[in-house]
């Protein structure tokens, strides 16, 4: 499959990874929007929120536990945000379901 994020996934496409287990993967931003900025991706293909089912309930919870891991890996005692950009309305650019996890400033809202 022609995806960006499936080729980090597997190794194809280098990336800064910060974490990794057996459902996941978690890599640095090419482009970060902040001092923090991880991006949180499912090894298996799933195009967006908008295509999850039940099957997913465990492994969508399973990334927001990692999210929450990471901003205390990285020290974000102060606030960080996670986001999920889903469709075109909501500025998804990467068709594979990712979480973003910003931190080490202060955030506004609302979003652009
Ligand atoms: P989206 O706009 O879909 O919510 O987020 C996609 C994110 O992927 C963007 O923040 C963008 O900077 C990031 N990105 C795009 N291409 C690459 C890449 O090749 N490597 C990494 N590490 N991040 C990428
Ligand atoms: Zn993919």
């Amino acid at each position: 499959m022609d995806c960006l994020f499936c080729k980090i996934a597997v190794g194809e496409i280098p990336a800064t990874k910060v974490y990794e287990d057996a459902s996941c993967i978690a890599f640095s931003d090419i482009h970060p929007q902040a001092p923090v900025h991880l991006l949180i991706i499912p090894r298996q293909h799933i195009a967006s929120l908008d295509e999850v089912r039940e099957t997913y309930r465990e492994l969508l919870g399973h990334l927001m536990l990692v999210a929450a891991e990471l901003a205390k890996q990285q020290k974000l005692s102060k606030g960080f945000r996670v986001v999920m950009n889903t469709g075109v309305d909501g500025g998804q650019t990467v068709n594979h379901l990712h979480l973003h996890l910003l931190g080490g400033r202060a955030m506004h809202w609302p979003p652009g």
